[in-house]
């Protein structure tokens, strides 16, 4: 298998550190508001990820933080008029409904910052030990960029961004370097909050954004491991720190050994923000199409891509989705025989599936090698040429894609006429043909009598006016 590595820029031949065993570590939300689109998709992501890997029998410990201590949790607490542990739980509670909502079960532990406070003290220690962190009196403990020279050697920069997602607990005029960053930020530093802080041998005071990763990874992990997953926007300078950190307390590098990074994500073409008012939420989305529609339109993009949201987009994938689940259903009626097609169809369908996923995780090409699958089966399963054991390979071949990406919903309980079906497929064969005035007859004999026809990657979807 073949992945994407941020670190060297190329793709390179996927091998853990430890054979067959995999240490993944994903960038977990900071719990201050509900999950939107953008979390959704480096989620499901890497959940399907995660499950592929899996199924190709490699042994996944897959590690997610929980940013529960926070500048952004803080002030939400303020606007709310309550503490920032109710807050943390509130947001907490919902990021896992949404997560159970989409599917995404594959993560083997959760760990929350604030449950680590001690190994984040202790790793800033000892980053004070070894001279990698300085003091700044009446405000806490920075890491001195002057000290790792490789520092911008994962996004190629060192100096940020407008588009960067830093953090105001990083600010102060007495810092040594402009790109310094803080680790341990002493008690009073939050106005009106005065529960927050931990008593520690560096002061009463709460961690820096960058460091519970480390922090956390490192008691977990050890100092190095294989995977580090996030989203594209935390790239700089949040993952840059992760390796400045760790790299100069355990003298040893890679921290991890591959970096996969997920592109962000439009509303109708415009980055999705709160001061642009298109914020779209999980439960948004989730109103208007199933779960596994949902994670169908996110695997319908390159992961490293960008993904736009709108109507037309989630409409197909809804579509696309409906017809698998349909087609699924359907397969357990085949009583056919005497077609010898559909082992073919089925080696190419599968074999195109497995090429794509072990390409960098390539899933609009393993969806394209289902869709053609199930194309070319269609019309010999509705002609009733598809016999049953067939029907039972090919059942068993989109059981591993569901468990995979899961993208088949539950069947919805319409029964559609065989003749209507045919009709379907007639359509399609017109279609394949280029003749369009046979086609349009046909669909309109189909809406005639009540079915709605629209097209999918899958092939035509029929459906109940
Ligand atoms: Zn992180």
């Amino acid at each position: 298998m073949i992945v994407y590595n941020t670190l060297s820029g190329q793709k390179e031949e996927f091998q853990p550190m430890e054979q067959n065993k995999v240490r993944m570590f994903v960038c977990g939300p900071t719990v201050y508001d509900v999950p939107h689109l953008g979390h959704a998709k480096t989620y499901v992501l890497f959940d399907a990820f995660a499950k592929y890997l899996r199924h190709k029998n490699f042994e996944v410990q897959y590690l997610q933080n929980i940013t529960d201590i926070d500048d952004k949790i803080i002030a939400r607490a303020t606007e709310e008029d309550t503490d920032y542990k109710s807050i943390a739980e509130k947001y907490t509670k919902i990021y896992f409904e949404d997560m159970k909502a989409l599917g995404v079960d594959a993560v083997s532990q959760y760990a929350p910052a604030t449950e680590y406070i001690d190994e984040i003290v202790d790793q800033v220690k000892r980053l004070v030990d070894t001279g990698h962190s300085y003091f700044i009196e009446g405000d806490g403990y920075y890491f001195d960029l002057a000290t790792f020279p490789e520092y911008g050697k994962l996004s190629g920069r060192t100096s940020q961004q407008a588009e960067d997602s830093i953090s105001r607990i990083d600010e102060s005029v007495n810092k040594r370097n402009p790109g310094d960053f803080a680790l341990w930020k002493l008690f009073p530093a939050d106005a009106g909050h005065e529960e927050i802080g931990w008593d520690s041998p560096l002061g009463r005071g709460r961690p820096g954004w960058h460091i519970e990763d480390t922090a956390i990874t490192e008691k977990i992990f050890g100092p190095q491991y294989d995977i580090h997953g996030g989203g594209v926007d935390i790239k700089f300078p949040h993952h840059e720190a992760e390796i400045a950190q760790q790299e100069s307390v355990s003298g040893k590098s890679p921290l991890a050994k591959y970096w996969m990074h997920v592109g962000s994500l439009t509303v109708n073409g415009k980055k999705m923000s709160k001061s642009l008012g298109n914020f779209v939420t999980i439960k948004d989305v989730l109103k208007q199409i199933s779960p596994q529609a949902a994670r169908l339109y996110i695997l319908s993009g390159h992961y490293r891509s960008p993904l736009d949201y709108n109507d037309t987009l989630l409409d197909q994938s809804d579509a696309a989705s409906k017809r698998i689940a349909g087609f699924s259903a359907r397969l357990g009626q085949a009583k056919g025989t005497g077609n010898e097609k559909p082992e073919e169809y089925l080696k190419e369908g599968a074999e195109g599936f497995y090429a794509a996923l072990n390409d960098d995780f390539n899933t609009p090409g393993a969806l394209g090698a289902v869709f053609e699958l199930i194309r070319n089966v269609n019309p010999i399963l509705v002609s009733n040429e598809l016999s049953e054991s067939q029907a039972g390979s090919i059942k068993t071949f989109l059981n591993t894609v569901h468990d995979v990406l899961g993208i088949i919903p539950e069947p919805e309980d319409q029964e559609i006429p065989d003749e209507i079906l045919a009709l379907a497929e007639q359509r399609e064969e017109a279609r394949k043909n280029k003749n369009w005035a046979e086609a349009d007859r046909l669909r309109a004999q189909i809406e005639s009598q009540s079915y709605t026809i629209s097209d999918t990657p899958a092939g035509p979807l029929v459906s109940l006016k």
